[in-house]
């Protein structure tokens, strides 16, 4: 039932927030509802869940207009790879954005929001294993990006996200990024899903991204 794993999982993150070596116990549920339908999202909805993130653009737009219609106080963020050409129609449905992976990107959000001012908030995502496949700014060149996002483009950047590698541990890659947050200070970290959230809490996420724990396993089409 998706009302219990939804418990589940809060009840998981209350428990992972007191046992962390942190002061700050704030943490916020990223239902992820990737390939599940409006109908199942508003069963979350009906639980009490407002904070949802999605990876496709034409997906959200698909299932999300006419349920924030419904409830006022969506929060949606946006957590996989954006296309330049689908920065306005992202920036119509997301409040958060945390994939901003390249320059190109950067640039052309900040040009949308001068034409078109919206209160968002932006995290960088970093690709913290160096994989040549995944997306996200390489962890040397992370100090630099996130200098020219916020100074030179006054982009509202709160933190950083990452995806740790499937095959390697992913403590090591949350530390990583905390450490890359703080020297930049930067606040807000989104890390860990279904799989690691609880780990990830320990090192300090803000954000965790759960889709499988509380919508069950996903078909691919
Ligand atoms: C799908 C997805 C998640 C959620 O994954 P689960 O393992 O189902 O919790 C988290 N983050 C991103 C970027 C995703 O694409």
């Amino acid at each position: 039932m998706l009302s219990e794993n939804l418990q589940v999982v809060k009840t998981n993150i209350v428990k992972a927030l007191e046992e962390a070596p942190r002061k700050d116990k704030n943490v916020t549920l990223v239902a992820v509802g990737k390939t599940y339908d409006a109908d199942v999202m508003r069963q979350a909805l009906t639980a009490g869940q407002r904070v949802f993130g999605e990876n496709r653009v034409q997906e959200a737009a698909g299932k999300w207009p006419e349920l924030v219609e419904e409830y006022s106080d969506i929060e949606l963020h946006l957590i996989g790879p954006l296309q330049t050409n689908k920065v306005k129609q992202a920036l119509e449905l997301f409040d958060v954005f945390q994939t901003i992976d390249r320059l190109k990107l950067a640039k052309s959000l900040a040009k949308e929001l001068e034409k078109t001012p919206k209160d968002i908030r932006c995290f960088i995502q970093v690709n913290t294993g160096n994989e040549p496949q995944k997306a996200g700014i390489l962890p040397d060149e992370a100090d630099d990006f996130i200098k020219t996002c916020r100074e030179d483009l006054n982009l509202p950047i709160v933190g950083l996200m990452c995806i740790p590698p499937v095959d390697e541990e992913a403590g090591l890659h949350f530390a990583y990024l905390k450490k890359i947050a703080d020297r930049n200070g930067l606040n807000e970290l989104s890390m860990g899903m279904s799989g690691d959230y609880e780990a990830a809490i320990g090192f300090g996420a803000t954000h965790v991204r759960v889709g499988s724990a509380i919508f069950g396993k996903r078909e691919y089409a």
